[in-house]
């Protein structure tokens, strides 16, 4: 299928063309007629899929035909809702690519920054509004927001804003729009609360679904590293410098974890960034920009900082720890592989982490495969495998090699480590 196929208008299809976009992926060939005719919609899709495409072209072709020029008074016809700021910033950016042939007025509104110019903004009128939940009700008791219009509420990420708290407020913003608004509900898992939301919210909606939990996982390279945990920040810089790796999105489960990777990478003279929760929006956008710009090599994230994160051909995802709750893995590892590109997926693992590394195998049907050989593994690492490890001659020699390997390299970054 093609996107002509899909009977788009030709500014929207010239857009397309413009980024390089041949075919509908599956997410979007499937979704794309069912938003066009006005029909609700449950989408089953991860960042990754094309999913933002998937709902931002329909609702700009339909736009088009009820926004007409410029000059016509504009109110807000749809508002997407979505969990992060790096997500509302990556929406508004995708609706500004695809819709900059036409005359939509889309704005992107979200917390932690001062609301100025966003209300003057709205003051002006907008066609979209992409919002994060909180800055949305906010601004709306404060007057500036006025739902009567809608025509398209799309709900983005649901099950990540489950899990950040936020579907009361999802609720409380769904009672503001008028009962016969077209609703569109993405999610990358469908945990039984998004059922039930999708149940009381949505009327006869159609359910479309892809690239199941699994088959991401399939299309990228996964790798295992067991690592002592105080030797995680040596085996980064080490996999960094002699397996050149560049564009790597690293993952840690605290802010503070993050924090001390970039401090340690940095004192060796790799250039890296952080983002998480503490950071400024200005700082976090800002490091986000070096990092695409390729100024910096290694991005530092915490889950929900770095969720929905879109960077083209993200080569390398490295779980400097596991994270506890395996769909997290996916998600992470989904940054990379994207768009038929082969992506490699590095993880740590250290004793304490086993049991992360249980359920995440037992989630993606896969096992991991094991790196060893390299210089700083936990000295009973090949125990944890032991199917795979069981030939003893071979276990003796790895295990002598490690050792020695281990005492050269501790010798030799002793002194740029600590
Ligand atoms: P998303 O799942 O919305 O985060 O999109 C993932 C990536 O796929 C983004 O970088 C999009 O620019 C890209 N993309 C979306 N649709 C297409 C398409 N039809 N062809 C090629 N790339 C696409």
């Amino acid at each position: 299928m093609t996107f002509q196929d899909l009977n788009l208008l030709k500014n929207i299809q010239q857009a397309l063309a413009d980024e390089g976009y041949e075919n509908p992926t599956p997410i979007q060939e499937q979704a794309i007629p069912i938003i066009l005719e006005g029909t609700d919609l449950v989408g089953c899709a991860q960042t990754g899929t094309g999913k933002t495409a998937a709902f931002a072209i329909p609702i700009l072709n339909a736009l088009h035909h009820i926004v007409g020029s410029a000059k016509k008074v504009k109110y807000i016809r749809t508002l997407v809702i979505t969990p992060t700021r790096e997500l509302a910033l990556q929406i508004g950016e995708s609706f500004e690519t695809y819709g900059k042939y036409t005359n939509i007025r889309q704005l992107t509104i979200f917390g932690g920054v001062n609301q100025v110019s966003q209300t003057d903004q709205l003051k002006k009128g907008v066609d979209i509004l992409i919002a994060t939940p909180g800055r949305l009700l906010d601004l709306h008791k404060q007057g500036f927001i006025n739902l009567d219009h809608l025509h398209t509420l799309v709900l983005d990420e649901a099950d990540q804003m489950l899990d950040m708290g936020f579907i009361n407020d999802v609720k409380k913003i769904i009672k503001l729009t008028p009962d016969n608004r077209q609703t569109l509900l993405f999610s990358a898992t469908m945990p039984i609360a998004i059922r039930e939301l999708a149940d009381t919210f949505l009327t006869k909606a159609k359910y479309v679904s892809v690239a199941p939990i699994s088959s991401t996982a399939e299309r990228v390279k996964q790798q295992l590293y067991y690592v002592d945990k105080g030797d995680k920040r040596k085996l980064l810089y080490h996999l960094i410098r002699n397996e050149n790796l560049n564009n790597v999105l690293v993952f840690t489960r605290t802010k503070h974890g993050a924090d001390n990777v970039v401090k340690a990478l940095k004192k060796n003279g790799v250039e890296a960034g952080a983002i998480h929760g503490d950071k400024s929006q200005g700082a976090r956008q800002r490091v986000l920009e070096q990092f695409k710009n390729k100024e910096i090599g290694v991005l530092v994230a915490t889950d929900i900082a770095a969720r929905g994160i879109d960077i083209e051909s993200l080569p390398y995802v490295v779980n400097f720890d596991l994270p506890n709750i395996p769909e997290t893995y996916v998600h992470r590892i989904g940054r990379t592989g994207r768009a038929g590109k082969e992506g490699l997926s590095i993880s740590f693992c250290s004793k304490d982490e086993l049991p992360y590394l249980k359920d995440i195998e037992k989630l993606i049907r896969l096992q991991l495969k094991v790196i060893d050989g390299h210089p700083y593994p936990y000295p009973d690492a090949s125990e944890a495998k032991p199917d795979e490890q069981k030939k003893p001659d071979l276990r003796n020699k790895n295990k002598q090699a490690n050792n020695s390997r281990k005492s050269e390299a501790s010798k030799k970054n002793k002194k740029r480590w600590y």
